[in-house]
């Protein structure tokens, strides 16, 4: 499975070359202020598989565990990544030129959620990171 994506500038470009892990939507307050939505639409994939294929990557440490990658000129927000799993990388959904490719199958944080937000879909909901969790 091949997916191309980037930032909203055009500076960052990357590519996926590998069946996705899974995808779901995070309501953890960190990804609510580092993106300024409600929620945001992550894509598992496995590291292996992804690169970035222009670009200058800026990275910020969220904490000394996990780090997120954007672009340097817009700030368009691309990547997660935990150092307890090197071995995938989390992507923004919507970062993908065609996000409707893979579609999320859970919710996590939902004890971050604001009260605001009404999630009326069928997917399981996690007050935690649920089962694949770090
Ligand atoms: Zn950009
Ligand atoms: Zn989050």
């Amino acid at each position: 499975m091949r997916l191309d994506g980037g930032c909203l500038c055009g500076n960052i470009r990357y590519s996926i070359d590998s069946l996705p892990i899974d995808a779901g939507f995070c309501h953890c307050k960190v990804c609510q202020r580092s993106s300024g939505a409600p929620v945001v639409a992550w894509l598992t994939i496995p590291f292996a598989g992804f690169s970035y294929t222009g670009g200058t990557i800026g990275v910020y440490a969220s904490s000394k565990d996990f780090q997120r990658e954007f672009c340097s000129c817009c700030g368009t927000q691309i990547a997660f990544r935990a150092k307890s799993q090197p071995k995938s990388i989390d992507i923004t959904l919507c970062s993908l030129d065609d996000s409707s490719q893979v579609a999320p199958q859970y919710h996590i944080w939902c004890q971050s959620s604001v009260n605001w937000l009404h999630v009326n879909d069928d997917l399981p909901q996690f007050m935690d990171s649920g089962p694949d969790g770090p």
